[in-house]
């Protein structure tokens, strides 16, 4: 097989996601025959750094020995099952394990299969919970400018990402929006950490004003990834959790994309030392494996739920691969490598390099921010260093620098003009360096004309 005859077959019969199709009149997709480690490799032997980790995804490498093994383990055992009604170990160790390593509180664990099925449920057990509690009127929800939770109706509702939300703004429940402590927006002169307080100010009215119609705030700790890999100072959530129990309001970490090490801890919400009452992990729950997702909420909501049959508070919601054997497996086995690797303290060397890579860019002409946090740093290409005037979209500079780096063996998919690195943790010093270097290359290609 040639990788041609692939994609020739591929553009008859597959609708690729998040994509113009007619854009592969000009580049089709990149056909990927293996993965091992950091690398993807085509059917003509070209391979490629994922350097964003196949979506967020991957933690530790495509085809890891640990994590192939811990599947073909539960495989010979138990492929699946209902989780109503039934259970099995996997699950029950998966459910303790998470438990002991997310923030103190969070005690149950309610699985779904996917990152924007997993915010659905909190939205859903937020707004029950307060029914439950007597308070109908709670039923509307606040989240950040910029934000992005999923692409179904509950979840794309509570984005703020115009490219996928407008289209569909007439099907969408409303929310209440608040600007986003985003650091990018900043004044000169002020801290982020200042900026964060000021921009939170906004949130401290709108719940001070409203909390007895609002059920929950929904946000993205530390970085708005779809939102272009924007970064905010931890403050924000510490007082947003703060505000939040003032006010008798729910506090939803979406940690689908931050979680498990991406920002240097491996929850974000551990920076701003809080406890959220609902948080979403999914992405590298499996470690880039197997769509699964989890809800981890507190014994106080889980409470708000459980009484007689007949009263009718039960959380009757479902979706037929809950709580899937095999993907518990594999984020079971994700779990052991973060302990016995001692991942995340090992993350802080990787972190210092990727800094490195790129600090040259800071002074670069078109480039109005270099970002970090963890093991996440990002470059976005402007039009005017001096004002942030952002290159117009649809000139996709970011998409000349993703060309670019196929010809270089990096697989840097942008996000608009930012370019970004989110790569699995198996990389190496070596890697980082030449990611570094490509993408300088692949800025200075396109700034040009
Ligand atoms: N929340 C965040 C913060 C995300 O980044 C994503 C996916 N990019 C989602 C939710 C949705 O997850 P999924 O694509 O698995 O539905």
């Amino acid at each position: 097989m040639r990788n041609a005859d692939l994609v020739a077959r591929d553009i008859k019969s597959v609708w690729h996601p998040c994509t113009q199709m007619k854009d592969y009149e000009t580049l089709g997709p990149v056909p990927i025959k293996r993965g091992k480690g950091v690398w993807l490799e085509d059917f003509e032997g070209n391979r490629f750094i994922d350097a964003v980790s196949s979506w967020w995804v991957n933690l530790f490498g495509h085809a890891n020995p640990r994590i192939n093994a811990a599947i073909q383990e539960q495989i010979g055992e138990l492929e699946h099952v209902i989780l109503a009604g039934f259970t099995h170990e996997p699950v029950v160790n998966l459910s303790e394990r998470l438990i002991e390593v997310t923030p103190e509180g969070l005690n149950k664990c309610f699985y779904a299969d996917n990152g924007s099925s997993a915010v659905e449920a909190a939205l859903k057990m937020s707004y029950h919970y307060w029914k439950n509690h007597g308070k109908p009127a709670k039923k509307n929800f606040v989240n950040l400018s910029n934000s992005y939770h999923g692409e179904t109706l509950g979840a794309l509702a509570l984005g703020d990402v115009p490219l996928y939300k407008s289209t569909y703004a007439p099907l969408l429940m409303e929310v209440i929006t608040a600007p986003s402590p985003d650091a990018y927006n900043k004044e000169a002169g002020e801290t982020d950490e200042d900026f964060a307080l000021r921009q939170f100010e906004v949130m401290e009215k709108i719940l001070a004003e409203q909390h007895d119609e609002i059920c929950a705030v929904v946000t993205e700790p530390l970085i708005q990834c779809a939102g272009g890999m924007r970064m905010h100072h931890p403050i924000y959530h510490t007082k947003l959790r703060e505000a939040c129990d003032r006010y008798g309001v729910h506090l939803i970490a979406d940690e689908i994309a931050v979680g498990f090490g991406r920002t240097g801890t491996m929850f974000a919400s551990e920076q701003s030392n809080i406890t959220p009452d609902f948080m979403c992990l999914s992405k590298g729950l499996t470690a880039g494996y197997l769509p699964l997702s989890v809800v981890l909420t507190t014994n106080d909501v889980f409470d708000a739920f459980y009484d007689n049959y007949e009263t009718l508070k039960a959380f009757l919601h479902s979706h037929s691969y809950t709580g899937n054997p095999i993907g518990c497996a594999v984020a079971l086995a994700t779990l052991d490598i973060f302990r016995d690797d001692n991942v995340i303290e090992n993350n802080k060397h990787l972190s210092r390099v990727m800094a490195e890579s790129v600090s040259h860019l800071a002074d670069h002409p078109h480039v109005g921010d270099v970002r970090q946090q963890g093991m996440t740093l990002a470059i976005e290409m402007v039009k005017n260093k001096a004002t942030k005037e952002p290159f117009p979209f649809a000139e996709r500079r970011g998409m000349r620098v993703f060309k670019h780096g196929l010809t270089r063996e990096a697989l840097l998919r942008p996000l608009g003009n930012v370019s970004y690195f989110m790569p699995p943790y198996v990389i190496t010093e070596e890697q980082i360096r030449h990611l570094g270097q490509v993408v300088t290359e692949g800025i200075d290609i396109a700034v040009r004309d």
